[in-house]
């Protein structure tokens, strides 16, 4: 399901060297067509190589003009429909836009604890090495085998 570039809604991040988008892409797909020669869209961005993207909608999240959606797949979203999520500081909220308009909305959030902190153990005790080689250390009813110290790389 990879992205694509509306081009009614970029702005090319107003002729920035680097556009938000290709900041972003851990794949250097997105490219911003200066001169149009490209696309036939000038100051435009485009995915130049969806058959490669990676799908982690990055783009998407980070695009300050939410012109980047994702073609999700037909057993998903029926053809013709549309995907957009739009990140906040606790949440995203995914909006599908159906083929006949009709509209439904998804919030997940995406935070555990406030923006800019974290709290990595999810207020879990930190792990006590020396408990390591005890029945059920790893697992509430111990129905994994007990780690083996001599198997450990840190020790
Ligand atoms: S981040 Fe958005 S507005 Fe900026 S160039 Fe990319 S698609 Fe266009
Ligand atoms: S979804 Fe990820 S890999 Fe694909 S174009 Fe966007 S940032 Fe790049």
């Amino acid at each position: 399901m990879p992205t694509f570039v509306r081009t009614d809604q970029c702005d090319g991040c107003k002729g920035r060297d680097k556009t938000a988008c290709m900041d972003i892409c851990p794949h250097d797909l997105m490219k911003l067509d200066r001169d149009g020669s490209e696309t036939g869209h000038a100051m435009r961005a485009f995915n130049q190589e969806p058959e490669q993207c990676w799908e982690c909608y990055a783009c998407v999240k980070q695009c300050p003009q939410q012109a980047i959606e994702c073609r999700h797949s037909a057993d998903v979203v029926p053809m013709g429909a549309s995907v957009q999520p739009l990140r906040g500081t606790g949440s995203i909220v995914w909006t599908i836009t159906f083929r006949k308009g009709n509209m439904k909305q998804f919030e997940f959030p995406i935070r555990t604890t406030p923006e800019g902190s974290i709290d990595p153990y999810g207020s879990k005790p930190e792990a006590d090495i020396a408990k390591i080689g005890e029945p059920g250390f790893f697992t509430l009813g111990g129905v994994q085998k007990p780690g083996n110290p001599d198997e450990l790389i840190r020790k």
